[in-house]
């Protein structure tokens, strides 16, 4: 029988339970592949990677931005459902790391709204870096 309480609880689980798309370009994602696996398990949190980025919330990029992956980035971008947020992992995803100054230029064409300092990041500050979205995802949901 749903009652407020009810509706309570399901508000606070959807807060967190985020879906996670991993665009992995370059070495970072391995990374991300350890946040996800049993050592680290963000699972515990409510976060999971999918396959369908039609249904992420976040959009994780690992690497750098080139010319070519620009439309497809783009792309993937405006399927995703809102709110959504974009996580640039490592330095080479929003400044364009050792491949500067050749991939700089592209990185601004996704708005990354979170940024992952590091060559690569410990598995650490990505997990912080998705927690505060899933607090953030909390406010927006409760405004
Ligand atoms: S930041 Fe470092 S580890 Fe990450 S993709 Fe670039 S070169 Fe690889």
């Amino acid at each position: 029988m749903a009652n407020e309480s009810n509706f309570h609880s399901l508000s606070k689980i959807n807060r967190t339970s985020l879906w996670v798309y991993h665009v992995p370009i370059l070495c970072c994602s391995n990374e991300v592949e350890s946040v996800f696996g049993p050592r680290f398990d963000l699972d515990r949190f409510g976060m999971s990677l999918t396959k369908d980025h039609r249904r992420a919330d976040i959009l994780l990029l690992t690497g750098p931005i080139n010319a070519k992956l620009v439309p497809s980035l783009k792309k993937i971008y405006s399927e995703m459902s809102t709110p959504k947020w974009v996580v640039g992992v490592g330095v080479c995803s929003f400044g364009g790391g050792m491949f500067a100054p050749k991939n700089e230029k592209y990185a601004d064409e996704i708005p990354i709204n979170v940024y992952i300092p590091g060559c690569p990041p410990r598995p650490e500050s990505i997990i912080n870096a998705l927690l505060s979205i899933a607090n953030e995802a909390g406010k927006h949901e409760s405004a």
